[in-house]
Protein backbone atom coordinates (compact mmCIF):
# COMPACT_ATOMS: atom_id res chain seq x y z
CA UNK A 1 0.00 0.00 0.00
CA UNK A 2 1.36 2.98 -0.65
CA UNK A 3 1.09 5.72 2.02
CA UNK A 4 -1.45 9.60 1.22
CA UNK A 5 -1.74 12.11 3.63
CA UNK A 6 -3.20 15.51 3.99
CA UNK A 7 -2.89 18.60 5.40
CA UNK A 8 -6.16 20.34 5.68
CA UNK A 9 -5.89 23.68 6.66
CA UNK A 10 -8.76 25.92 6.35
CA UNK A 11 -7.90 29.32 5.08
CA UNK A 12 -9.12 30.74 7.65
CA UNK A 13 -6.65 32.37 9.59
CA UNK A 14 -2.50 32.43 9.48
CA UNK A 15 -1.18 29.00 10.33
CA UNK A 16 0.38 28.86 13.81
CA UNK A 17 2.37 26.14 15.48
CA UNK A 18 -0.46 23.82 16.40
CA UNK A 19 -1.45 23.44 12.95
CA UNK A 20 2.25 23.55 11.52
CA UNK A 21 2.85 20.35 13.75
CA UNK A 22 0.38 18.68 11.98
CA UNK A 23 1.91 19.38 8.89
CA UNK A 24 4.84 18.16 9.98
CA UNK A 25 4.17 14.98 11.41
CA UNK A 26 1.72 14.26 8.41
CA UNK A 27 4.86 14.57 6.09
CA UNK A 28 7.20 13.11 8.49
CA UNK A 29 4.80 10.39 8.38
CA UNK A 30 4.66 10.29 4.07
CA UNK A 31 8.18 10.47 4.02
CA UNK A 32 9.31 8.52 6.03
CA UNK A 33 7.44 5.72 4.20
CA UNK A 34 8.14 6.77 0.87
CA UNK A 35 4.49 8.32 0.42
CA UNK A 36 2.58 10.74 -1.05
CA UNK A 37 1.82 13.96 1.27
CA UNK A 38 -0.97 16.84 -0.11
CA UNK A 39 -2.23 20.05 0.45
CA UNK A 40 -5.78 20.27 0.38
CA UNK A 41 -7.60 23.41 1.32
CA UNK A 42 -10.66 23.23 3.17
CA UNK A 43 -12.22 26.55 1.43
CA UNK A 44 -15.38 25.64 1.59
CA UNK A 45 -15.97 28.74 4.77
CA UNK A 46 -16.87 31.54 2.03
CA UNK A 47 -17.52 33.84 5.13
CA UNK A 48 -14.30 33.82 6.87
CA UNK A 49 -11.41 32.38 4.27
CA UNK A 50 -9.67 34.77 2.08
CA UNK A 51 -7.23 34.32 -0.84
CA UNK A 52 -4.27 36.11 1.24
CA UNK A 53 -5.09 33.23 4.23
CA UNK A 54 -4.74 30.22 1.48
CA UNK A 55 -1.49 32.20 0.04
CA UNK A 56 -0.03 32.76 3.21
CA UNK A 57 -0.70 29.36 4.25
CA UNK A 58 1.35 28.26 1.08
CA UNK A 59 3.73 30.84 1.89
CA UNK A 60 4.43 29.68 5.67
CA UNK A 61 4.22 25.87 4.51
CA UNK A 62 7.37 26.36 2.26
CA UNK A 63 9.12 28.39 4.42
CA UNK A 64 8.88 25.51 6.88
CA UNK A 65 10.53 23.24 4.69
CA UNK A 66 7.33 21.74 3.57
CA UNK A 67 6.29 20.98 -0.22
CA UNK A 68 3.51 18.79 -1.21
CA UNK A 69 3.09 16.05 -4.13
CA UNK A 70 -0.63 17.20 -4.88
CA UNK A 71 -2.59 19.97 -4.16
CA UNK A 72 -6.53 20.51 -4.13
CA UNK A 73 -9.06 22.91 -2.79
CA UNK A 74 -12.54 21.79 -2.13
CA UNK A 75 -13.84 24.98 -3.85
CA UNK A 76 -13.05 23.56 -6.77
CA UNK A 77 -14.87 19.91 -6.24
CA UNK A 78 -18.51 21.33 -5.85
CA UNK A 79 -19.27 18.67 -8.39
CA UNK A 80 -18.41 15.61 -6.07
CA UNK A 81 -20.39 16.64 -3.46
CA UNK A 82 -23.47 17.25 -5.30
CA UNK A 83 -22.66 14.14 -6.33
CA UNK A 84 -22.79 12.75 -2.91
CA UNK A 85 -26.07 14.79 -1.79
CA UNK A 86 -27.57 12.78 -4.73
CA UNK A 87 -25.79 9.23 -3.33
CA UNK A 88 -26.78 10.12 0.19
CA UNK A 89 -30.33 11.14 -0.64
CA UNK A 90 -31.03 8.45 -2.40
CA UNK A 91 -29.70 5.94 -0.17
CA UNK A 92 -32.33 7.02 2.50
CA UNK A 93 -29.26 9.08 4.70
CA UNK A 94 -30.22 12.54 4.03
CA UNK A 95 -32.87 14.43 5.70
CA UNK A 96 -34.21 18.04 5.61
CA UNK A 97 -34.52 20.25 8.90
CA UNK A 98 -35.85 23.49 9.07
CA UNK A 99 -35.16 24.47 12.54
CA UNK A 100 -33.45 27.96 13.46
CA UNK A 101 -30.33 28.22 15.19
CA UNK A 102 -32.65 29.97 17.98
CA UNK A 103 -34.93 26.74 17.85
CA UNK A 104 -31.74 24.25 18.39
CA UNK A 105 -30.84 26.08 20.80
CA UNK A 106 -33.66 26.15 22.77
CA UNK A 107 -33.92 22.08 22.73
CA UNK A 108 -29.95 22.16 23.27
CA UNK A 109 -31.17 23.98 26.74
CA UNK A 110 -34.13 21.66 27.51
CA UNK A 111 -32.40 18.42 27.01
CA UNK A 112 -29.53 19.73 29.10
CA UNK A 113 -31.90 21.00 31.71
CA UNK A 114 -33.48 17.68 31.68
CA UNK A 115 -29.68 15.77 32.43
CA UNK A 116 -30.07 14.88 28.43
CA UNK A 117 -26.66 15.09 26.18
CA UNK A 118 -27.31 16.80 24.01
CA UNK A 119 -28.30 15.39 20.74
CA UNK A 120 -30.57 16.93 17.35
CA UNK A 121 -33.90 14.82 18.29
CA UNK A 122 -34.60 14.11 14.60
CA UNK A 123 -37.81 16.34 14.68
CA UNK A 124 -37.10 17.00 10.67
CA UNK A 125 -36.88 12.97 10.15
CA UNK A 126 -40.67 12.77 11.25
CA UNK A 127 -42.21 16.19 9.92
CA UNK A 128 -45.21 15.24 8.07
CA UNK A 129 -45.43 16.43 4.26
CA UNK A 130 -47.69 18.87 5.52
CA UNK A 131 -45.23 20.69 7.86
CA UNK A 132 -42.69 20.78 5.25
CA UNK A 133 -45.31 22.92 3.39
CA UNK A 134 -45.75 25.17 5.01
CA UNK A 135 -41.91 25.70 5.99
CA UNK A 136 -41.53 25.90 1.99
CA UNK A 137 -44.79 28.20 1.46
CA UNK A 138 -43.19 30.66 4.14
CA UNK A 139 -40.15 30.74 2.27
CA UNK A 140 -37.68 27.98 4.11
CA UNK A 141 -35.71 26.13 2.57
CA UNK A 142 -34.26 23.26 4.39
CA UNK A 143 -30.85 22.07 4.94
CA UNK A 144 -29.92 18.64 5.52
CA UNK A 145 -28.47 16.02 7.95
CA UNK A 146 -26.90 13.23 7.73
CA UNK A 147 -28.91 10.01 8.99
CA UNK A 148 -26.25 8.16 11.31
CA UNK A 149 -26.86 4.44 12.31
CA UNK A 150 -27.04 3.20 16.16
CA UNK A 151 -24.62 0.57 16.18
CA UNK A 152 -20.73 0.83 17.51
CA UNK A 153 -18.40 2.30 15.70
CA UNK A 154 -15.02 1.48 16.55
CA UNK A 155 -11.05 1.96 15.80
CA UNK A 156 -7.58 1.69 16.59
CA UNK A 157 -6.05 4.66 16.63
CA UNK A 158 -2.52 5.23 15.93
CA UNK A 159 -1.66 7.28 18.89
CA UNK A 160 -4.75 6.51 21.14
CA UNK A 161 -5.26 3.12 20.91
CA UNK A 162 -8.87 1.46 20.68
CA UNK A 163 -11.35 4.18 20.19
CA UNK A 164 -15.26 3.15 20.67
CA UNK A 165 -18.28 5.38 19.80
CA UNK A 166 -22.08 4.03 19.97
CA UNK A 167 -23.80 5.62 16.82
CA UNK A 168 -27.06 6.29 19.04
CA UNK A 169 -25.50 8.66 21.35
CA UNK A 170 -23.80 11.34 18.22
CA UNK A 171 -25.86 13.63 16.90
CA UNK A 172 -27.14 13.58 13.29
CA UNK A 173 -24.14 16.44 11.36
CA UNK A 174 -25.38 18.91 9.10
CA UNK A 175 -23.84 18.38 5.68
CA UNK A 176 -25.72 20.53 3.35
CA UNK A 177 -26.54 24.37 4.33
CA UNK A 178 -29.76 25.56 3.31
CA UNK A 179 -28.48 27.32 0.37
CA UNK A 180 -26.41 24.18 -0.96
CA UNK A 181 -23.18 24.58 0.34
CA UNK A 182 -21.35 21.57 1.59
CA UNK A 183 -19.91 21.91 5.03
CA UNK A 184 -16.79 20.15 6.35
CA UNK A 185 -17.54 17.01 7.89
CA UNK A 186 -18.70 15.80 4.25
CA UNK A 187 -16.31 17.02 1.91
CA UNK A 188 -13.55 15.80 3.69
CA UNK A 189 -14.41 12.14 3.56
CA UNK A 190 -15.57 12.70 -0.37
CA UNK A 191 -12.21 14.22 -0.67
CA UNK A 192 -10.39 11.62 1.61
CA UNK A 193 -11.96 8.72 -0.30
CA UNK A 194 -11.32 10.50 -4.16
CA UNK A 195 -8.11 11.75 -3.31
CA UNK A 196 -6.96 7.57 -2.28
CA UNK A 197 -5.93 9.06 1.77
CA UNK A 198 -4.66 6.13 3.26
CA UNK A 199 -3.80 8.21 6.87
CA UNK A 200 -5.68 10.70 8.31
CA UNK A 201 -3.45 12.12 10.97
CA UNK A 202 -4.93 15.40 12.71
CA UNK A 203 -5.96 17.10 16.08
CA UNK A 204 -7.70 15.28 18.65
CA UNK A 205 -10.55 17.75 18.45
CA UNK A 206 -11.31 15.77 15.56
CA UNK A 207 -12.13 12.83 17.06
CA UNK A 208 -15.64 12.52 17.55
CA UNK A 209 -15.59 13.88 13.64
CA UNK A 210 -14.27 10.64 12.87
CA UNK A 211 -17.11 8.13 14.13
CA UNK A 212 -19.19 9.85 12.02
CA UNK A 213 -17.27 10.44 8.89
CA UNK A 214 -16.21 6.64 8.86
CA UNK A 215 -19.92 5.91 8.89
CA UNK A 216 -20.13 8.56 6.10
CA UNK A 217 -17.89 6.95 4.16
CA UNK A 218 -19.17 3.32 4.39
CA UNK A 219 -22.62 5.56 3.44
CA UNK A 220 -20.76 6.84 -0.08
CA UNK A 221 -19.77 3.27 -0.66
CA UNK A 222 -16.20 3.48 0.46
CA UNK A 223 -14.62 0.83 3.32
CA UNK A 224 -14.24 2.71 6.10
CA UNK A 225 -11.29 -0.35 7.02
CA UNK A 226 -9.22 1.59 4.03
CA UNK A 227 -8.27 4.74 6.53
CA UNK A 228 -6.16 4.90 9.55
CA UNK A 229 -6.66 7.67 11.66
CA UNK A 230 -4.07 9.15 14.16
CA UNK A 231 -5.02 11.94 16.25
CA UNK A 232 -2.62 14.39 17.98
CA UNK A 233 -2.56 15.78 21.67
CA UNK A 234 -3.46 19.77 21.16
CA UNK A 235 -0.60 21.96 22.33
CA UNK A 236 -0.98 23.54 25.53
CA UNK A 237 1.38 26.23 26.65
CA UNK A 238 3.75 26.11 29.60
CA UNK A 239 1.32 26.72 31.89
CA UNK A 240 -0.94 23.72 30.41
CA UNK A 241 -3.75 26.65 28.94
CA UNK A 242 -4.90 25.52 25.49
CA UNK A 243 -3.08 26.89 23.07
CA UNK A 244 -5.82 29.34 20.39
CA UNK A 245 -5.81 28.77 16.89
CA UNK A 246 -5.58 32.13 16.27
CA UNK A 247 -3.17 32.97 18.91
CA UNK A 248 -1.21 35.68 16.51
CA UNK A 249 1.95 35.17 19.21
CA UNK A 250 2.29 32.12 17.81
CA UNK A 251 1.55 31.96 14.10
CA UNK A 252 4.54 31.03 11.71
CA UNK A 253 4.94 34.41 9.85
CA UNK A 254 5.16 36.03 13.20
CA UNK A 255 7.73 33.79 14.29
CA UNK A 256 9.36 34.09 11.51
CA UNK A 257 9.70 37.83 11.86
CA UNK A 258 11.03 37.69 15.30
CA UNK A 259 13.64 35.37 13.38
CA UNK A 260 13.13 32.00 14.50
CA UNK A 261 14.80 29.77 11.83
CA UNK A 262 12.52 27.48 10.40
CA UNK A 263 15.04 24.63 11.45
CA UNK A 264 14.87 25.23 14.62
CA UNK A 265 10.99 25.04 14.59
CA UNK A 266 10.65 21.61 12.82
CA UNK A 267 12.75 20.30 15.29
CA UNK A 268 10.85 20.95 18.50
CA UNK A 269 7.47 20.30 16.64
CA UNK A 270 8.48 17.07 15.11
CA UNK A 271 9.28 16.21 19.02
CA UNK A 272 7.31 17.37 21.46
CA UNK A 273 5.09 15.13 22.67
CA UNK A 274 7.13 12.00 22.16
CA UNK A 275 9.94 11.26 24.44
CA UNK A 276 12.99 12.20 22.30
CA UNK A 277 15.04 14.59 22.72
CA UNK A 278 14.43 17.76 20.85
CA UNK A 279 16.71 19.12 18.82
CA UNK A 280 17.37 22.20 15.66
CA UNK A 281 18.30 20.24 12.58
CA UNK A 282 19.88 21.67 9.38
CA UNK A 283 16.77 19.84 6.74
CA UNK A 284 13.65 18.46 7.60
CA UNK A 285 15.06 15.10 6.42
CA UNK A 286 17.13 15.04 9.44
CA UNK A 287 13.79 14.15 11.43
CA UNK A 288 12.82 10.90 9.15
CA UNK A 289 15.29 8.41 11.07
CA UNK A 290 13.28 7.02 13.49
CA UNK A 291 10.03 8.94 13.25
CA UNK A 292 6.94 6.81 14.11
CA UNK A 293 3.79 8.32 15.20
CA UNK A 294 4.21 5.16 18.07
CA UNK A 295 6.62 7.68 19.55
CA UNK A 296 3.89 10.47 20.09
CA UNK A 297 2.17 10.46 23.27
CA UNK A 298 -1.81 11.06 24.45
CA UNK A 299 -0.45 13.43 27.17
CA UNK A 300 -0.61 17.32 26.43
CA UNK A 301 2.00 18.43 25.40
CA UNK A 302 3.29 22.19 26.18
CA UNK A 303 4.77 24.27 23.70
CA UNK A 304 7.47 26.35 25.46
CA UNK A 305 8.32 29.79 23.14
CA UNK A 306 11.89 29.84 25.29
CA UNK A 307 12.77 26.70 24.92
CA UNK A 308 12.18 27.33 20.73
CA UNK A 309 14.76 30.64 21.30
CA UNK A 310 17.38 28.15 22.67
CA UNK A 311 17.04 25.49 20.28
CA UNK A 312 17.29 28.93 17.48
CA UNK A 313 20.47 30.21 19.14
CA UNK A 314 21.81 26.46 19.11
CA UNK A 315 21.27 26.09 15.25
CA UNK A 316 22.85 29.50 14.51
CA UNK A 317 26.06 28.70 16.66
CA UNK A 318 26.76 25.73 14.05
CA UNK A 319 25.21 27.77 10.87
CA UNK A 320 28.14 27.90 8.63
CA UNK A 321 28.57 31.09 6.86
CA UNK A 322 27.46 30.08 3.36
CA UNK A 323 23.73 29.72 5.08
CA UNK A 324 23.58 32.88 6.14
CA UNK A 325 25.36 35.26 3.72
CA UNK A 326 22.75 36.04 1.18
CA UNK A 327 19.93 36.36 4.42
CA UNK A 328 22.96 39.01 6.23
CA UNK A 329 23.09 40.79 2.85
CA UNK A 330 19.00 40.95 2.57
CA UNK A 331 19.56 42.97 6.10
CA UNK A 332 21.52 45.24 4.61
CA UNK A 333 24.81 43.36 6.52
CA UNK A 334 27.09 43.24 2.80
CA UNK A 335 30.49 42.03 3.67
CA UNK A 336 29.82 40.84 6.71
CA UNK A 337 32.29 38.19 6.02
CA UNK A 338 33.15 34.65 7.18
CA UNK A 339 35.69 35.79 9.94
CA UNK A 340 33.40 37.91 11.31
CA UNK A 341 30.44 35.48 10.82
CA UNK A 342 32.74 32.52 13.21
CA UNK A 343 33.03 35.11 15.85
CA UNK A 344 29.89 36.29 16.33
CA UNK A 345 27.74 33.14 15.85
CA UNK A 346 27.71 31.82 19.60
CA UNK A 347 26.33 35.01 20.92
CA UNK A 348 22.92 35.77 19.11
CA UNK A 349 19.83 34.25 19.71
CA UNK A 350 19.03 35.74 16.15
CA UNK A 351 20.22 36.34 12.69
CA UNK A 352 19.42 40.03 13.04
CA UNK A 353 21.03 40.49 16.18
CA UNK A 354 24.33 39.54 14.14
CA UNK A 355 23.40 43.36 13.22
CA UNK A 356 25.15 44.57 16.68
CA UNK A 357 28.43 43.23 15.83
CA UNK A 358 28.38 44.08 12.56
CA UNK A 359 27.79 47.85 13.52
CA UNK A 360 30.32 47.25 16.42
CA UNK A 361 32.97 46.25 13.68
CA UNK A 362 31.72 48.04 10.47
CA UNK A 363 30.72 50.66 11.86
CA UNK A 364 30.92 54.28 13.73
CA UNK A 365 30.45 53.89 17.80
CA UNK A 366 30.00 56.61 20.00
CA UNK A 367 31.67 54.76 23.10
CA UNK A 368 31.53 56.54 26.53
CA UNK A 369 34.93 56.28 27.67
CA UNK A 370 36.08 55.20 30.98
CA UNK A 371 39.39 54.81 32.59
CA UNK A 372 40.50 57.36 29.83
CA UNK A 373 44.03 57.43 31.52
CA UNK A 374 44.57 53.61 30.95
CA UNK A 375 43.11 53.48 27.66
CA UNK A 376 45.19 56.27 26.00
CA UNK A 377 48.45 54.15 27.57
CA UNK A 378 47.11 50.68 25.83
CA UNK A 379 46.71 52.93 22.76
CA UNK A 380 49.74 53.55 22.52
CA UNK A 381 50.59 49.90 22.73
CA UNK A 382 48.28 48.79 19.77
CA UNK A 383 50.34 46.91 17.42
CA UNK A 384 51.11 47.90 13.54
CA UNK A 385 48.42 45.81 11.38
CA UNK A 386 48.11 43.33 9.99
CA UNK A 387 46.20 41.88 12.68
CA UNK A 388 45.11 38.25 13.51
CA UNK A 389 43.77 36.00 15.61
CA UNK A 390 47.23 36.70 18.14
CA UNK A 391 46.72 40.12 18.41
CA UNK A 392 44.57 40.59 20.80
CA UNK A 393 47.15 38.46 23.21
CA UNK A 394 50.08 40.10 21.97
CA UNK A 395 48.48 43.18 22.86
CA UNK A 396 47.08 42.56 26.40
CA UNK A 397 50.18 41.14 27.26
CA UNK A 398 51.79 44.69 26.58
CA UNK A 399 49.38 46.49 28.30
CA UNK A 400 49.59 44.44 31.04
CA UNK A 401 53.21 44.58 31.76
CA UNK A 402 53.01 48.56 31.40
CA UNK A 403 50.36 48.63 33.35
CA UNK A 404 50.29 46.25 36.06
CA UNK A 405 46.89 45.32 35.46
CA UNK A 406 45.79 41.74 35.18
CA UNK A 407 42.81 40.15 34.54
CA UNK A 408 39.50 42.08 34.79
CA UNK A 409 40.97 45.08 35.52
CA UNK A 410 42.66 44.55 32.33
CA UNK A 411 40.50 43.19 30.09
CA UNK A 412 37.43 44.91 31.27
CA UNK A 413 38.08 48.58 30.41
CA UNK A 414 39.34 47.29 26.92
CA UNK A 415 36.33 45.32 25.90
CA UNK A 416 33.93 48.20 27.07
CA UNK A 417 35.95 50.75 24.82
CA UNK A 418 36.23 48.67 22.06
CA UNK A 419 32.72 47.23 21.68
CA UNK A 420 30.49 49.14 24.01
CA UNK A 421 29.56 46.07 25.72
CA UNK A 422 30.78 44.01 29.17
CA UNK A 423 30.13 40.89 27.33
CA UNK A 424 30.39 39.47 24.00
CA UNK A 425 32.00 36.81 21.38
CA UNK A 426 35.78 36.48 22.30
CA UNK A 427 37.77 39.38 22.03
CA UNK A 428 41.15 37.49 19.92
CA UNK A 429 38.51 37.27 17.25
CA UNK A 430 36.75 40.73 17.70
CA UNK A 431 39.88 42.91 17.64
CA UNK A 432 41.39 42.05 13.88
CA UNK A 433 37.40 42.63 13.04
CA UNK A 434 37.38 46.06 14.63
CA UNK A 435 41.02 47.16 12.83
CA UNK A 436 43.44 49.43 13.73
CA UNK A 437 41.96 53.04 12.66
CA UNK A 438 38.38 52.17 14.39
CA UNK A 439 40.40 50.63 17.48
CA UNK A 440 42.21 53.64 17.87
CA UNK A 441 39.14 55.87 17.99
CA UNK A 442 37.44 54.33 20.20
CA UNK A 443 40.46 54.14 22.53
CA UNK A 444 41.45 57.80 22.62
CA UNK A 445 38.70 59.94 20.89
CA UNK A 446 38.54 60.36 16.71
CA UNK A 447 40.57 63.70 17.18
CA UNK A 448 43.44 62.70 19.61
CA UNK A 449 43.66 59.80 17.27
CA UNK A 450 44.04 61.95 14.47
CA UNK A 451 46.36 64.46 16.14
CA UNK A 452 48.50 61.87 17.43
CA UNK A 453 49.17 60.68 13.80
CA UNK A 454 49.32 57.42 12.01
CA UNK A 455 45.41 57.58 11.57
CA UNK A 456 44.77 58.68 7.67
CA UNK A 457 41.85 56.48 7.12
CA UNK A 458 38.36 57.95 7.40
CA UNK A 459 36.32 55.84 8.93
CA UNK A 460 32.85 54.51 7.08
CA UNK A 461 31.58 50.90 6.44
CA UNK A 462 34.55 48.77 5.22
CA UNK A 463 33.72 47.85 1.42
CA UNK A 464 35.00 45.03 -0.47
N1 LIG B 1 -10.00 21.89 7.86
C1 LIG B 1 -9.97 21.05 9.01
C2 LIG B 1 -9.23 21.77 10.13
O1 LIG B 1 -8.49 22.68 9.84
C3 LIG B 1 -9.28 19.77 8.61
C4 LIG B 1 -9.39 18.67 9.58
C5 LIG B 1 -8.97 17.37 8.95
O2 LIG B 1 -7.76 17.15 8.89
O3 LIG B 1 -9.81 16.61 8.52
O4 LIG B 1 -9.40 21.47 11.28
Amino acid sequence: MTVRVRFAPSPTGLLHVGNARVALVNWLFAHARGGAFLLRLDDTDTERGTDAFAQAIEDDLHWLGIGWDAFARQSDRTDRYRDAFERLRAAGRLYACYETPEELEFKRRRQMARGEPPRYDRAGLSMTEAERERYRAAGHEPYWRFLLEDGDIAWTDLIRGPVHFEGRHLSDPVLFRADGRPLYTLCSVVDDIDLGITHVIRGEDHVANTAVQLQLAAALGADPGAFAFAHMPLLADVSGAPLSKRLGSLSLRQLRDEGIEPMALAGLLARIGTPDPVEAVDRLEDLLPGFDLARFGRATPRFDRDELGRLNAALLQRMPYEAVEDRLTALGMDDFGARLWLAVRANISTLAEAGDWYRICRGDLEIERQEEGFLAEAAKLLPDEPWDGETWAAWTARVRDATERRGRNLFRPLRLALTGREHGPEMSALLPEIGRTRALYRLVGRESAVAGGGVVVPLGRKKS
